[in-house]
């Protein structure tokens, strides 16, 4: 295929604005990884979206593959979805009173995933931070297990690097995290069965629970391994009901998204409990965590753990969400998922054409590619995905920016599809990427 392809490297409007930005607001971001420091050049700041494109104050057209991190699952500006929220909004924006909308939602994720009862909040980090506190709450235990380059939003007692041995406690991933807060983290490496059963082994009765993303999609996409037909969720799943521990799967990325429930839907292994998040708020902040009714039950104010929010299950982020999720249909899924198939075998023919070594790994369509070393054939961990050449990835990034195409910016971030991106935003992907190889082969 070949299309015309855009010169999309004007960007003085967008070099002014982060000027202003950087005056205002630390590194003129509201999230760190927008600011592009890992790519280098300016962020584009962005005036409007429509079904694949965004278009930046300069007038460039993009093509989103990153959609908003995982949220657009149906595209930018659904007609559909925009009506419901104007619907909304015009009946006011927040009451601090229940709502019918909220309790559509709810309904609506427990009828597409395993759980029984959910909770709304605002956003990924509150669902992750409520749920560890729940498990604690419930299990009476205190340790927490996690793993190197899952990230499960910026809870402090998450945002933690390994110790230096497998069963060694966390340190502080942060500045600003106590070494108590992490005290009771246990980092392990993603996939290795045999650090987790050591660290069950020596600390299993006082874990309370622990969390994995449900196919790893923060350091690059990793998806969970499978030995001896035993998926690893499966695994993690096994040992944890062995020890008294609760196994969480955090959904907030694949929720929605790898297929009508998530990563569940792809290994079918249910979790005690969940977080979700992005696409079941439609592009607004809203987020959720949910599990068996008789651990939500433990729940304030039916339980003794407290959680709220003022925002939470806000009307006009509940509509957007559960019309998102109305829209997301089997077709919808169907058409992601050819669109995510073509895109990584048109990146494979480009990158390898130019000589450029690299891993592309799925979790239904969720991809990214990793510009490893020669030789290194799947990536299985943190430390694997860590061996990347980031340089090779910018210059990739940059050419396909300046023709018309917005990865994200940073080699350890999945690419994001969504039911809106048609043969020609995709034949414009596909067209970028000979002259994008070449300047990562460079
Ligand atoms: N969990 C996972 C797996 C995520 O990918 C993210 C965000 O990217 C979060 C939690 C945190 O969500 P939020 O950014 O909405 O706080």
């Amino acid at each position: 295929t070949s299309s015309p392809l855009p010169d999309t490297s004007v960007d003085a409007r967008s070099a002014a604005a982060f000027a202003r930005a950087q005056q205002v607001t630390p590194g003129g971001v509201n999230s760190p990884v927008r600011a592009f420091l890992s790519v280098g050049g300016t962020p584009r700041f962005i005036a409007r979206a429509s079904g694949p494109y965004l278009y930046d104050v300069d007038g460039n057209e993009l093509v989103d593959l990153i959609c908003s991190w995982g949220p657009m699952l149906l595209g930018h500006a659904h007609p559909e979805v925009i009506g419901a929220v104007a619907e909304a909004a015009s009946h006011g924006t927040s009451y601090g009173a229940p709502t019918t909308a909220e309790v559509e939602l709810a309904a609506e994720i427990i009828d597409r995933t395993p759980v029984e009862q959910v909770r709304l909040v605002n956003s990924g980090t509150e669902a992750t931070m409520s749920v560890l506190r729940l498990a604690r709450g419930i299990t009476g235990r205190d340790k927490v297990v996690k793993f190197a380059g899952c990230y499960h939003g910026h809870v402090d007692a998450l945002l933690a690097a390994a110790g230096s041995g497998v069963a060694t406690l966390a340190i502080p991933g942060s500045p600003g995290v106590t070494e108590a807060t992490t005290a009771d983290t246990l980092v392990l490496p993603y996939n290795d069965r045999a650090a987790v059963r050591e660290a069950f082994a020596a600390y299993g009765d006082q874990i309370a629970c622990l969390f994995t993303e449900a196919a790893a999609g923060n350091m690059g996409v990793v998806p969970p391994g499978v030995e001896d037909g035993v998926g690893f969720n499966r695994f993690l799943a096994d040992l944890c009901h062995e020890h008294g521990a609760l196994f969480v799967s955090d959904e907030v990325m694949t929720g929605f998204r790898v297929s009508r429930s998530g990563q569940f839907g792809l290994d079918g292994v249910t979790p005690d409990l969940m977080t979700f998040g992005k696409v079941m708020g439609g592009g607004f902040p809203a987020a959720a965590f949910g599990g068996r009714a008789e651990l939500m039950q433990s729940l304030a104010p039916v339980g003794g753990v407290y959680q709220a929010g003022t925002l939470s299950g806000n009307p006009v982020a509940s509509t957007a969400g559960l019309t998102t999720l109305r829209l997301a249909t089997d077709a919808v899924y169907a058409h992601v998922d050819r669109a995510a198939a073509r895109l990584q075998a048109e990146v494979a023919t480009a990158l390898g054409a130019a000589g450029v070594p690299h891993v592309i790994q799925a979790a239904g369509n969720l991809f990214s590619v990793f510009f490893v070393p020669e030789g290194v054939t799947s990536v299985p961990d943190y430390a694997t995905a860590s061996s990347q050449d980031t340089a090779a990835y910018a210059a990739f990034f940059h050419a396909m920016l300046d023709s018309g195409v917005y990865l994200p910016p940073s080699a350890y971030e999945g690419w994001f599809l969504s039911a809106a991106h048609d043969d020609r935003a995709l034949d414009r992907v596909v067209s970028a990427l000979p002259r994008a190889s070449a300047a990562a082969a460079a």
